[in-house]
Protein backbone atom coordinates (compact mmCIF):
# COMPACT_ATOMS: atom_id res chain seq x y z
CA UNK A 1 0.00 0.00 0.00
CA UNK A 2 1.37 3.38 -1.04
CA UNK A 3 0.68 6.19 1.38
CA UNK A 4 0.20 9.75 -0.25
CA UNK A 5 0.15 12.52 1.37
CA UNK A 6 -3.25 14.34 0.54
CA UNK A 7 -5.04 17.56 2.11
CA UNK A 8 -7.82 16.50 4.33
CA UNK A 9 -11.78 17.19 2.60
CA UNK A 10 -13.16 20.15 4.80
CA UNK A 11 -15.54 18.13 6.55
CA UNK A 12 -12.62 15.76 7.38
CA UNK A 13 -10.90 18.92 8.94
CA UNK A 14 -13.99 20.25 10.28
CA UNK A 15 -14.50 17.35 12.41
CA UNK A 16 -10.91 17.44 13.77
CA UNK A 17 -11.12 20.63 14.66
CA UNK A 18 -14.50 20.12 16.14
CA UNK A 19 -13.13 17.86 18.90
CA UNK A 20 -10.43 20.61 19.73
CA UNK A 21 -13.19 23.35 20.68
CA UNK A 22 -16.66 20.73 20.98
CA UNK A 23 -15.41 19.18 23.93
CA UNK A 24 -19.03 18.65 25.54
CA UNK A 25 -21.97 20.04 25.57
CA UNK A 26 -21.34 22.70 27.86
CA UNK A 27 -18.47 24.04 25.69
CA UNK A 28 -21.04 24.06 22.67
CA UNK A 29 -23.25 26.49 25.71
CA UNK A 30 -19.74 28.18 26.19
CA UNK A 31 -19.56 28.93 22.50
CA UNK A 32 -23.11 30.27 21.73
CA UNK A 33 -23.31 31.78 25.17
CA UNK A 34 -20.15 34.14 23.81
CA UNK A 35 -21.69 34.85 20.33
CA UNK A 36 -25.16 36.21 22.21
CA UNK A 37 -22.93 38.62 24.75
CA UNK A 38 -20.84 39.57 21.37
CA UNK A 39 -23.72 40.59 19.43
CA UNK A 40 -24.58 42.84 22.74
CA UNK A 41 -27.79 40.96 23.97
CA UNK A 42 -29.49 41.98 26.71
CA UNK A 43 -31.43 38.90 27.47
CA UNK A 44 -30.21 35.45 26.77
CA UNK A 45 -32.02 32.26 26.90
CA UNK A 46 -30.70 28.71 27.09
CA UNK A 47 -32.18 25.71 26.98
CA UNK A 48 -31.24 22.09 27.39
CA UNK A 49 -32.08 18.58 27.68
CA UNK A 50 -30.81 15.60 28.37
CA UNK A 51 -27.35 17.35 29.66
CA UNK A 52 -27.18 18.92 26.07
CA UNK A 53 -26.29 15.97 24.65
CA UNK A 54 -30.07 15.56 22.64
CA UNK A 55 -30.98 19.54 22.99
CA UNK A 56 -29.52 22.79 23.15
CA UNK A 57 -30.89 25.86 22.43
CA UNK A 58 -29.72 29.60 22.91
CA UNK A 59 -32.20 32.67 21.95
CA UNK A 60 -30.89 35.99 22.37
CA UNK A 61 -31.93 39.65 21.46
CA UNK A 62 -28.58 40.68 19.89
CA UNK A 63 -27.62 42.20 16.98
CA UNK A 64 -28.91 38.82 14.90
CA UNK A 65 -26.91 38.13 11.76
CA UNK A 66 -27.25 39.57 8.02
CA UNK A 67 -29.29 37.37 5.79
CA UNK A 68 -26.57 37.14 3.35
CA UNK A 69 -23.90 36.12 6.11
CA UNK A 70 -26.12 33.65 7.45
CA UNK A 71 -24.94 30.75 5.80
CA UNK A 72 -20.89 31.84 5.76
CA UNK A 73 -20.96 32.24 9.69
CA UNK A 74 -20.60 28.46 9.14
CA UNK A 75 -17.59 28.12 7.69
CA UNK A 76 -14.51 27.09 9.24
CA UNK A 77 -12.50 30.89 10.07
CA UNK A 78 -15.80 33.61 8.90
CA UNK A 79 -15.69 35.97 11.86
CA UNK A 80 -17.48 39.13 11.88
CA UNK A 81 -14.88 40.06 14.52
CA UNK A 82 -11.34 40.69 13.38
CA UNK A 83 -10.44 41.12 9.95
CA UNK A 84 -6.91 42.40 10.56
CA UNK A 85 -3.93 41.21 11.98
CA UNK A 86 -3.63 44.09 14.03
CA UNK A 87 -7.16 43.63 15.41
CA UNK A 88 -5.88 40.53 17.09
CA UNK A 89 -3.64 42.68 19.33
CA UNK A 90 -6.76 44.67 20.61
CA UNK A 91 -9.52 41.96 20.41
CA UNK A 92 -12.65 43.34 22.69
CA UNK A 93 -14.94 41.06 22.18
CA UNK A 94 -15.21 37.36 23.14
CA UNK A 95 -14.88 35.17 20.12
CA UNK A 96 -12.63 36.44 16.91
CA UNK A 97 -11.47 32.77 15.71
CA UNK A 98 -14.57 31.75 13.71
CA UNK A 99 -14.21 28.55 14.56
CA UNK A 100 -17.00 27.90 16.95
CA UNK A 101 -20.10 27.69 14.67
CA UNK A 102 -18.72 25.59 12.12
CA UNK A 103 -17.18 23.26 14.67
CA UNK A 104 -20.05 22.39 16.28
CA UNK A 105 -22.26 21.88 13.09
CA UNK A 106 -19.69 19.63 11.92
CA UNK A 107 -20.70 17.18 14.62
CA UNK A 108 -24.31 17.55 15.19
CA UNK A 109 -27.57 19.11 13.60
CA UNK A 110 -27.94 22.43 14.06
CA UNK A 111 -30.33 25.41 13.51
CA UNK A 112 -30.32 29.01 12.98
CA UNK A 113 -32.79 31.61 12.73
CA UNK A 114 -31.59 35.30 13.14
CA UNK A 115 -32.95 38.56 12.12
CA UNK A 116 -31.54 42.03 12.13
CA UNK A 117 -33.53 45.14 13.37
CA UNK A 118 -32.81 46.66 9.75
CA UNK A 119 -34.36 43.46 7.64
CA UNK A 120 -37.84 43.09 7.34
CA UNK A 121 -37.54 39.43 8.03
CA UNK A 122 -35.39 36.85 9.15
CA UNK A 123 -34.08 33.38 7.69
CA UNK A 124 -33.77 29.99 9.13
CA UNK A 125 -30.94 27.35 8.18
CA UNK A 126 -30.91 24.08 9.08
CA UNK A 127 -27.00 22.45 9.09
CA UNK A 128 -26.54 18.93 8.97
CA UNK A 129 -23.17 17.17 10.33
CA UNK A 130 -21.48 20.58 8.08
CA UNK A 131 -24.36 21.06 5.40
CA UNK A 132 -26.73 22.87 4.57
CA UNK A 133 -29.41 21.31 3.98
CA UNK A 134 -32.03 24.25 3.89
CA UNK A 135 -32.19 27.68 3.94
CA UNK A 136 -35.85 29.53 4.24
CA UNK A 137 -37.12 32.82 4.91
CA UNK A 138 -39.10 32.84 8.60
CA UNK A 139 -40.90 35.71 10.59
CA UNK A 140 -39.09 36.21 14.20
CA UNK A 141 -38.16 38.78 16.47
CA UNK A 142 -34.63 40.48 15.94
CA UNK A 143 -31.97 38.48 17.38
CA UNK A 144 -30.98 35.01 17.39
CA UNK A 145 -31.63 31.18 17.89
CA UNK A 146 -29.39 28.58 17.64
CA UNK A 147 -30.41 25.12 18.55
CA UNK A 148 -28.21 22.24 18.68
CA UNK A 149 -29.26 18.72 18.29
CA UNK A 150 -27.99 15.25 18.46
CA UNK A 151 -24.52 16.50 19.35
CA UNK A 152 -21.68 13.90 18.43
CA UNK A 153 -23.99 11.59 16.34
CA UNK A 154 -21.50 11.23 13.58
CA UNK A 155 -18.11 10.69 15.94
CA UNK A 156 -19.14 8.22 18.33
CA UNK A 157 -15.85 8.32 19.74
CA UNK A 158 -15.94 11.35 21.05
CA UNK A 159 -19.59 10.30 22.66
CA UNK A 160 -17.83 7.80 24.26
CA UNK A 161 -16.43 10.61 26.45
CA UNK A 162 -19.11 12.10 27.50
CA UNK A 163 -20.18 11.37 31.08
CA UNK A 164 -23.76 10.86 32.63
CA UNK A 165 -26.57 13.07 31.38
CA UNK A 166 -26.38 15.04 35.05
CA UNK A 167 -22.95 15.33 35.25
CA UNK A 168 -22.95 17.34 31.64
CA UNK A 169 -25.74 19.22 32.39
CA UNK A 170 -23.74 20.28 36.09
CA UNK A 171 -20.83 21.37 33.53
CA UNK A 172 -23.05 23.18 31.66
CA UNK A 173 -24.47 24.48 34.54
CA UNK A 174 -21.25 25.64 35.62
CA UNK A 175 -20.38 27.35 32.10
CA UNK A 176 -23.92 29.65 32.55
CA UNK A 177 -22.99 30.13 36.83
CA UNK A 178 -19.57 31.88 35.29
CA UNK A 179 -21.49 33.63 32.20
CA UNK A 180 -23.96 35.20 35.14
CA UNK A 181 -21.36 36.29 37.57
CA UNK A 182 -19.64 38.22 34.55
CA UNK A 183 -22.13 39.58 32.85
CA UNK A 184 -24.64 40.84 35.80
CA UNK A 185 -26.81 43.69 33.33
CA UNK A 186 -27.54 40.62 30.82
CA UNK A 187 -30.64 38.34 32.12
CA UNK A 188 -30.83 34.88 31.86
CA UNK A 189 -32.64 32.06 32.11
CA UNK A 190 -31.35 28.89 31.76
CA UNK A 191 -34.09 25.54 31.31
CA UNK A 192 -32.58 22.22 32.22
CA UNK A 193 -35.13 19.33 31.16
CA UNK A 194 -38.14 21.68 31.05
CA UNK A 195 -37.17 23.06 34.88
CA UNK A 196 -35.96 26.66 34.90
CA UNK A 197 -33.17 26.47 37.26
CA UNK A 198 -31.54 30.01 37.15
CA UNK A 199 -33.24 33.19 36.28
CA UNK A 200 -31.31 36.83 36.81
CA UNK A 201 -33.20 40.18 36.16
CA UNK A 202 -30.33 41.51 34.45
CA UNK A 203 -29.62 44.76 36.91
CA UNK A 204 -26.63 45.04 37.11
CA UNK A 205 -26.20 43.81 40.44
CA UNK A 206 -23.80 41.21 41.45
CA UNK A 207 -25.18 40.48 44.52
CA UNK A 208 -28.52 39.81 43.31
CA UNK A 209 -26.88 37.37 40.75
CA UNK A 210 -24.94 35.61 43.87
CA UNK A 211 -28.11 35.39 45.56
CA UNK A 212 -29.86 33.45 42.70
CA UNK A 213 -26.60 31.19 42.15
CA UNK A 214 -25.62 30.54 45.68
CA UNK A 215 -28.43 31.54 48.06
CA UNK A 216 -29.06 34.23 50.75
CA UNK A 217 -26.37 33.06 52.99
CA UNK A 218 -23.73 33.71 50.59
CA UNK A 219 -25.10 36.85 49.27
CA UNK A 220 -25.29 38.55 53.04
CA UNK A 221 -21.96 37.42 53.72
CA UNK A 222 -20.10 39.03 50.10
CA UNK A 223 -17.96 42.19 50.52
CA UNK A 224 -18.26 44.49 47.53
CA UNK A 225 -14.63 45.18 45.68
CA UNK A 226 -14.04 47.96 43.54
CA UNK A 227 -10.38 48.95 42.90
CA UNK A 228 -8.80 50.77 40.45
CA UNK A 229 -5.01 51.44 40.02
CA UNK A 230 -2.32 51.53 37.17
CA UNK A 231 -4.70 51.18 34.73
CA UNK A 232 -5.91 48.02 36.21
CA UNK A 233 -9.92 47.48 37.42
CA UNK A 234 -10.88 45.24 40.01
CA UNK A 235 -14.09 44.18 40.66
CA UNK A 236 -16.70 41.85 42.11
CA UNK A 237 -17.06 40.55 45.65
CA UNK A 238 -15.20 38.61 48.52
CA UNK A 239 -16.35 36.31 51.00
CA UNK A 240 -16.59 37.15 54.58
CA UNK A 241 -14.14 34.36 56.43
CA UNK A 242 -17.41 32.79 57.79
CA UNK A 243 -18.53 31.61 54.52
CA UNK A 244 -15.25 30.03 53.84
CA UNK A 245 -15.15 26.84 52.13
CA UNK A 246 -12.98 23.51 52.29
CA UNK A 247 -12.43 23.52 48.67
CA UNK A 248 -11.79 26.51 46.12
CA UNK A 249 -14.98 25.90 44.07
CA UNK A 250 -16.40 28.97 44.76
CA UNK A 251 -13.56 31.36 43.52
CA UNK A 252 -14.86 32.77 40.05
CA UNK A 253 -12.17 34.84 37.83
CA UNK A 254 -12.56 36.41 34.81
CA UNK A 255 -10.46 38.85 32.94
CA UNK A 256 -12.29 41.45 30.76
CA UNK A 257 -15.35 39.18 30.70
CA UNK A 258 -13.70 35.81 30.38
CA UNK A 259 -13.55 32.77 32.87
CA UNK A 260 -9.75 32.26 33.76
CA UNK A 261 -7.85 29.61 35.86
CA UNK A 262 -4.97 31.44 37.28
CA UNK A 263 -2.53 30.66 40.12
CA UNK A 264 -1.21 34.16 40.15
CA UNK A 265 -4.85 35.10 40.74
CA UNK A 266 -6.03 32.39 43.15
CA UNK A 267 -2.70 33.19 45.47
CA UNK A 268 -2.99 37.00 45.21
CA UNK A 269 -6.61 36.54 46.77
CA UNK A 270 -5.53 34.42 49.09
CA UNK A 271 -3.22 36.21 50.34
CA UNK A 272 -5.08 39.14 51.28
CA UNK A 273 -7.08 36.25 53.61
CA UNK A 274 -3.93 35.80 55.79
CA UNK A 275 -4.17 35.34 59.08
CA UNK A 276 -8.44 35.83 58.62
CA UNK A 277 -8.45 31.98 57.61
CA UNK A 278 -7.65 29.09 59.18
CA UNK A 279 -5.68 26.58 57.40
CA UNK A 280 -7.32 24.52 54.60
CA UNK A 281 -9.96 26.87 54.31
CA UNK A 282 -10.23 28.91 51.04
CA UNK A 283 -12.42 32.10 50.52
CA UNK A 284 -14.98 32.75 48.38
CA UNK A 285 -14.98 34.80 45.20
CA UNK A 286 -16.17 36.52 42.20
CA UNK A 287 -13.45 39.05 40.76
CA UNK A 288 -13.42 40.23 37.22
CA UNK A 289 -10.34 42.06 36.20
CA UNK A 290 -10.36 44.88 33.26
CA UNK A 291 -7.18 45.62 31.89
CA UNK A 292 -6.26 47.08 28.53
CA UNK A 293 -5.87 44.06 26.47
CA UNK A 294 -2.32 44.56 24.96
CA UNK A 295 -0.90 43.81 28.04
CA UNK A 296 -2.54 39.94 28.43
CA UNK A 297 -2.20 36.98 25.99
CA UNK A 298 -5.89 35.51 25.36
CA UNK A 299 -4.36 34.32 21.89
CA UNK A 300 -4.49 30.70 23.75
CA UNK A 301 -5.82 27.59 22.87
CA UNK A 302 -10.05 27.97 22.63
CA UNK A 303 -10.63 25.32 25.88
CA UNK A 304 -7.80 26.35 27.67
CA UNK A 305 -8.77 28.53 30.55
CA UNK A 306 -5.20 29.69 31.48
CA UNK A 307 -4.76 33.74 31.06
CA UNK A 308 -0.87 35.08 30.45
CA UNK A 309 -0.40 38.93 31.41
CA UNK A 310 2.88 40.77 30.43
CA UNK A 311 3.52 42.31 33.73
CA UNK A 312 2.08 39.03 36.23
CA UNK A 313 3.52 41.61 39.78
CA UNK A 314 1.56 44.51 38.68
CA UNK A 315 -1.70 42.33 38.47
CA UNK A 316 -1.37 40.53 41.61
CA UNK A 317 -0.77 43.27 43.90
CA UNK A 318 -3.48 45.35 42.43
CA UNK A 319 -5.71 42.34 43.52
CA UNK A 320 -4.09 41.66 46.60
CA UNK A 321 -5.16 45.43 47.92
CA UNK A 322 -8.19 45.42 46.12
CA UNK A 323 -9.40 42.64 48.58
CA UNK A 324 -7.42 43.90 51.50
CA UNK A 325 -8.89 46.90 51.41
CA UNK A 326 -12.21 45.17 50.94
CA UNK A 327 -11.82 43.43 54.05
CA UNK A 328 -10.75 46.03 56.06
CA UNK A 329 -13.28 48.09 55.31
CA UNK A 330 -15.61 45.36 57.51
CA UNK A 331 -15.03 45.20 60.88
CA UNK A 332 -13.51 41.54 61.20
CA UNK A 333 -14.78 40.22 64.71
CA UNK A 334 -14.45 36.44 64.86
CA UNK A 335 -17.11 34.90 66.34
CA UNK A 336 -16.80 33.23 69.81
CA UNK A 337 -19.17 31.38 71.62
CA UNK A 338 -18.80 31.66 75.06
CA UNK A 339 -20.38 28.57 77.25
CA UNK A 340 -22.40 29.32 80.30
CA UNK A 341 -20.71 27.66 83.09
CA UNK A 342 -22.60 29.38 85.16
CA UNK A 343 -25.64 27.06 83.32
CA UNK A 344 -27.76 24.95 85.37
CA UNK A 345 -25.66 21.64 85.53
CA UNK A 346 -27.96 19.58 83.73
CA UNK A 347 -28.20 21.71 80.74
CA UNK A 348 -25.01 20.94 80.13
CA UNK A 349 -24.96 17.49 79.63
CA UNK A 350 -24.06 16.75 75.99
CA UNK A 351 -26.35 14.46 74.47
CA UNK A 352 -23.36 13.32 72.34
CA UNK A 353 -23.06 10.31 74.55
CA UNK A 354 -24.98 8.99 75.31
CA UNK A 355 -25.87 7.88 78.83
CA UNK A 356 -26.97 4.46 79.68
CA UNK A 357 -28.74 3.25 82.08
CA UNK A 358 -27.32 2.72 86.01
CA UNK A 359 -28.60 1.29 88.82
CA UNK A 360 -27.99 3.09 92.01
CA UNK A 361 -26.86 1.04 95.03
CA UNK A 362 -26.81 4.21 97.25
CA UNK A 363 -29.58 6.86 97.50
CA UNK A 364 -27.19 9.78 96.53
CA UNK A 365 -27.69 12.39 93.90
CA UNK A 366 -26.36 11.67 90.28
CA UNK A 367 -26.52 15.24 88.97
CA UNK A 368 -24.05 16.41 91.60
CA UNK A 369 -20.58 16.80 90.69
CA UNK A 370 -18.54 16.86 94.04
CA UNK A 371 -19.19 12.98 94.58
CA UNK A 372 -17.69 10.97 97.50
CA UNK A 373 -15.47 8.03 96.32
CA UNK A 374 -17.96 5.85 97.80
CA UNK A 375 -20.60 7.55 95.42
CA UNK A 376 -18.11 7.27 92.49
CA UNK A 377 -17.72 3.10 93.16
CA UNK A 378 -21.86 2.91 93.77
CA UNK A 379 -22.65 3.86 90.26
CA UNK A 380 -22.89 -0.04 88.83
CA UNK A 381 -23.76 -0.08 85.41
CA UNK A 382 -26.21 -2.66 84.21
CA UNK A 383 -24.54 -4.43 81.49
CA UNK A 384 -26.16 -7.60 79.41
CA UNK A 385 -28.66 -7.33 81.07
CA UNK A 386 -27.60 -8.30 84.87
CA UNK A 387 -23.98 -8.88 84.99
CA UNK A 388 -22.82 -5.55 87.06
CA UNK A 389 -19.11 -4.59 86.49
CA UNK A 390 -17.81 -2.17 89.09
CA UNK A 391 -15.70 0.60 87.96
CA UNK A 392 -12.18 0.06 88.57
CA UNK A 393 -11.15 3.70 88.36
CA UNK A 394 -12.18 6.99 89.70
CA UNK A 395 -12.96 10.26 87.92
CA UNK A 396 -11.00 12.97 89.62
CA UNK A 397 -12.28 15.78 87.45
CA UNK A 398 -11.50 18.06 84.54
CA UNK A 399 -8.32 20.45 83.66
CA UNK A 400 -8.69 23.02 80.93
CA UNK A 401 -12.01 21.78 79.85
CA UNK A 402 -10.46 19.53 77.63
CA UNK A 403 -8.26 16.45 79.81
CA UNK A 404 -9.88 14.06 82.06
CA UNK A 405 -8.11 13.17 85.45
CA UNK A 406 -8.57 9.47 86.35
CA UNK A 407 -7.10 7.55 88.94
CA UNK A 408 -6.81 4.08 88.12
CA UNK A 409 -4.35 1.30 89.66
CA UNK A 410 -1.47 3.29 91.28
CA UNK A 411 -1.81 5.72 87.86
CA UNK A 412 -2.29 8.73 87.39
CA UNK A 413 -4.28 9.07 83.75
CA UNK A 414 -4.93 12.45 81.87
CA UNK A 415 -7.03 11.66 78.87
CA UNK A 416 -7.50 14.00 76.03
CA UNK A 417 -11.26 13.67 76.05
CA UNK A 418 -11.61 14.67 72.28
CA UNK A 419 -9.09 12.18 70.90
CA UNK A 420 -10.80 9.53 72.96
CA UNK A 421 -13.91 10.03 71.72
CA UNK A 422 -13.60 9.78 68.64
CA UNK A 423 -11.17 7.01 68.97
CA UNK A 424 -14.23 5.21 70.41
CA UNK A 425 -16.74 6.59 67.49
CA UNK A 426 -14.80 5.80 64.78
CA UNK A 427 -14.25 1.90 65.79
CA UNK A 428 -17.82 2.01 66.18
CA UNK A 429 -18.24 3.55 63.06
CA UNK A 430 -15.68 1.37 61.10
CA UNK A 431 -17.55 -1.77 62.80
CA UNK A 432 -20.82 -0.81 61.56
CA UNK A 433 -19.77 -0.02 58.33
CA UNK A 434 -18.25 -3.42 57.74
CA UNK A 435 -21.52 -4.95 59.17
CA UNK A 436 -23.53 -2.44 56.58
CA UNK A 437 -25.14 -1.60 59.27
CA UNK A 438 -25.33 1.93 58.96
CA UNK A 439 -26.00 3.99 61.32
CA UNK A 440 -28.43 6.97 60.39
CA UNK A 441 -30.98 9.67 61.90
CA UNK A 442 -33.42 11.01 60.81
CA UNK A 443 -33.37 14.69 61.59
CA UNK A 444 -35.98 16.58 63.45
CA UNK A 445 -35.72 19.77 60.93
CA UNK A 446 -34.06 18.59 57.63
CA UNK A 447 -30.94 20.80 57.12
CA UNK A 448 -30.79 22.93 53.69
CA UNK A 449 -27.15 22.96 52.39
CA UNK A 450 -26.19 25.44 49.52
CA UNK A 451 -23.27 24.27 47.14
CA UNK A 452 -20.94 25.17 44.13
CA UNK A 453 -22.41 23.71 41.34
CA UNK A 454 -19.11 21.67 41.43
CA UNK A 455 -20.19 19.84 44.76
CA UNK A 456 -23.78 19.55 43.65
CA UNK A 457 -22.41 17.52 40.72
CA UNK A 458 -20.28 15.61 43.19
CA UNK A 459 -23.35 15.42 45.71
CA UNK A 460 -25.41 13.53 43.03
CA UNK A 461 -22.71 10.89 41.44
CA UNK A 462 -22.19 9.62 44.86
CA UNK A 463 -25.59 9.51 46.20
CA UNK A 464 -25.40 5.86 47.13
CA UNK A 465 -22.07 6.35 48.97
CA UNK A 466 -23.57 8.72 50.91
CA UNK A 467 -26.33 6.50 52.07
CA UNK A 468 -23.53 4.19 52.92
CA UNK A 469 -22.21 6.60 55.85
CA UNK A 470 -25.54 7.84 57.06
CA UNK A 471 -26.24 10.77 54.61
CA UNK A 472 -30.01 10.60 52.95
CA UNK A 473 -30.19 13.63 50.47
CA UNK A 474 -32.45 15.22 48.10
CA UNK A 475 -32.14 17.71 45.49
CA UNK A 476 -33.69 20.67 46.78
CA UNK A 477 -32.99 22.91 43.40
CA UNK A 478 -30.31 25.72 42.66
CA UNK A 479 -27.35 23.91 43.63
CA UNK A 480 -28.77 23.50 46.97
CA UNK A 481 -29.28 20.08 48.25
CA UNK A 482 -31.65 19.14 51.34
CA UNK A 483 -30.19 16.08 54.04
CA UNK A 484 -32.90 14.35 55.74
CA UNK A 485 -30.82 11.71 57.51
CA UNK A 486 -27.17 11.87 58.82
CA UNK A 487 -24.84 10.36 60.67
CA UNK A 488 -25.95 11.72 63.59
CA UNK A 489 -28.09 14.52 65.03
CA UNK A 490 -26.12 17.95 66.04
CA UNK A 491 -26.23 21.48 65.06
CA UNK A 492 -27.03 22.42 61.28
CA UNK A 493 -23.20 24.03 61.50
CA UNK A 494 -21.67 21.03 62.22
CA UNK A 495 -23.41 18.29 59.82
CA UNK A 496 -22.89 21.16 57.04
CA UNK A 497 -19.49 21.02 58.00
CA UNK A 498 -18.79 17.31 57.95
CA UNK A 499 -21.02 17.17 54.78
CA UNK A 500 -18.85 19.63 52.53
CA UNK A 501 -16.01 17.74 54.28
CA UNK A 502 -16.89 14.60 53.08
CA UNK A 503 -17.95 16.03 49.54
CA UNK A 504 -14.59 17.59 49.77
CA UNK A 505 -13.37 13.98 50.06
CA UNK A 506 -14.83 12.57 47.23
CA UNK A 507 -14.00 15.48 44.75
CA UNK A 508 -10.31 14.29 44.85
CA UNK A 509 -11.36 10.56 44.14
CA UNK A 510 -9.55 10.49 41.34
CA UNK A 511 -6.47 10.43 43.26
CA UNK A 512 -6.76 8.24 45.94
CA UNK A 513 -8.56 4.90 46.97
CA UNK A 514 -12.19 4.06 47.31
CA UNK A 515 -11.31 2.67 50.17
CA UNK A 516 -9.12 5.13 51.24
CA UNK A 517 -12.32 7.84 50.86
CA UNK A 518 -14.22 5.51 53.25
CA UNK A 519 -11.92 5.39 56.13
CA UNK A 520 -11.49 9.27 55.94
CA UNK A 521 -14.86 9.73 55.56
CA UNK A 522 -15.41 7.74 58.93
CA UNK A 523 -12.37 9.52 60.35
CA UNK A 524 -14.92 12.92 59.36
CA UNK A 525 -17.69 11.35 61.04
CA UNK A 526 -16.10 10.54 63.75
CA UNK A 527 -14.01 13.72 64.93
CA UNK A 528 -17.36 15.81 63.98
CA UNK A 529 -19.56 13.44 66.21
CA UNK A 530 -17.00 13.58 69.14
CA UNK A 531 -16.84 16.08 71.91
CA UNK A 532 -14.75 19.19 71.38
CA UNK A 533 -11.95 19.99 73.51
CA UNK A 534 -13.04 23.20 76.19
CA UNK A 535 -16.22 21.89 76.79
CA UNK A 536 -17.69 21.51 80.22
CA UNK A 537 -18.20 17.45 81.29
CA UNK A 538 -20.41 16.22 84.11
CA UNK A 539 -19.21 13.59 85.46
CA UNK A 540 -21.33 11.17 84.77
CA UNK A 541 -20.10 11.81 80.90
CA UNK A 542 -16.32 11.64 81.61
CA UNK A 543 -17.56 7.77 83.40
CA UNK A 544 -19.18 6.84 80.67
CA UNK A 545 -16.43 8.28 78.28
CA UNK A 546 -13.70 6.53 80.36
CA UNK A 547 -15.60 3.48 80.54
CA UNK A 548 -15.63 2.96 76.71
CA UNK A 549 -12.06 3.83 76.68
CA UNK A 550 -11.00 1.54 78.72
CA UNK A 551 -12.99 -1.03 76.91
CA UNK A 552 -10.99 -0.82 73.64
CA UNK A 553 -7.95 -3.31 73.85
CA UNK A 554 -4.18 -1.85 73.29
CA UNK A 555 -5.54 1.64 71.95
CA UNK A 556 -4.12 4.92 72.78
CA UNK A 557 -4.20 6.95 69.80
CA UNK A 558 -7.08 9.31 68.11
CA UNK A 559 -7.33 8.13 64.12
CA UNK A 560 -4.80 10.57 63.24
CA UNK A 561 -2.30 9.03 65.74
CA UNK A 562 -2.49 11.78 68.59
CA UNK A 563 -2.32 10.01 71.97
CA UNK A 564 -5.47 9.80 74.01
CA UNK A 565 -3.72 9.42 77.61
CA UNK A 566 -0.40 9.77 79.23
CA UNK A 567 0.07 8.53 82.42
CA UNK A 568 1.92 9.13 85.56
CA UNK A 569 2.77 6.20 88.07
CA UNK A 570 2.36 6.02 91.74
CA UNK A 571 6.09 5.43 91.83
CA UNK A 572 7.11 8.30 89.56
CA UNK A 573 5.11 10.72 91.49
CA UNK A 574 6.64 10.08 94.95
CA UNK A 575 10.14 9.83 93.09
CA UNK A 576 9.41 13.93 92.09
CA UNK A 577 8.08 14.44 95.45
CA UNK A 578 11.41 12.38 97.08
CA UNK A 579 9.66 10.44 98.96
CA UNK A 580 10.88 7.17 97.37
CA UNK A 581 14.30 7.03 95.43
P1 LIG B 1 -16.42 34.03 16.27
O1 LIG B 1 -17.31 34.22 17.43
O2 LIG B 1 -15.04 33.64 16.68
O3 LIG B 1 -16.44 35.15 15.33
P2 LIG B 1 -18.24 31.92 15.56
O4 LIG B 1 -18.06 30.72 14.73
O5 LIG B 1 -18.59 31.72 16.99
O6 LIG B 1 -16.92 32.76 15.45
O7 LIG B 1 -19.32 32.84 14.90
C1 LIG B 1 -19.16 33.22 13.56
C2 LIG B 1 -19.86 34.53 13.27
O8 LIG B 1 -21.26 34.34 13.32
C3 LIG B 1 -19.56 35.62 14.28
O9 LIG B 1 -18.40 36.34 13.98
C4 LIG B 1 -20.81 36.48 14.17
O10 LIG B 1 -20.69 37.37 13.10
C5 LIG B 1 -21.89 35.50 13.80
N1 LIG B 1 -22.70 35.10 14.98
C6 LIG B 1 -22.64 33.93 15.61
N2 LIG B 1 -23.55 33.90 16.65
C7 LIG B 1 -24.18 35.08 16.62
C8 LIG B 1 -25.22 35.68 17.42
N3 LIG B 1 -25.78 35.01 18.45
N4 LIG B 1 -25.64 36.92 17.10
C9 LIG B 1 -25.08 37.57 16.07
N5 LIG B 1 -24.09 37.09 15.29
C10 LIG B 1 -23.64 35.85 15.55
MG1 LIG C 1 -17.88 32.76 18.71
Amino acid sequence: MVNRVKVLEPKISNMIAAGEVVERPASVIKELIENSIDAGATNINIEIKKGGISYIRVTDNGIGIDKEDAKLAFMRHATSKISTEKDLNSISTLGFRGEALASIAAVSHVELITKTNYSEEGVHIIVKGGKVVSENDIGCPQGTTLVVKNLFYNTPARMKFLKKDSTEAGYVGDVVLHMVLSHPEISFRYINNGKESIYTSGDGDLLNCIYTLYGREYSKAMITVNHSENGIIVEGAVGKPSISRPNRTMQNFFVNGRYVKSKLLTVGLEEAYKNLLTINKFPAAVINIKINPQLMDINIHPAKLEVKFSDDKSVYEVLYWAVKNALYSETHIPEIIVRDTKKNEEDEIDIRIPLEKYNRKQNTDPENKIETNINQQSFVKEENGNEAIIDDFKIIGQVFGTYIVIEKNEELLLIDQHAAHERFNYEELLEKYKNRDVYSQVLISPVVVELSREEAVITFENIDFLKTIGFEVEDFGNNSVLIRQAPFNSENKELKALFLEIIELLSGQKESKISEIEYKALYSIACKASIRANSVMHTLEMKELVRKLLSMDNINTCPHGRPITISLTKRQIEKEFKRIV
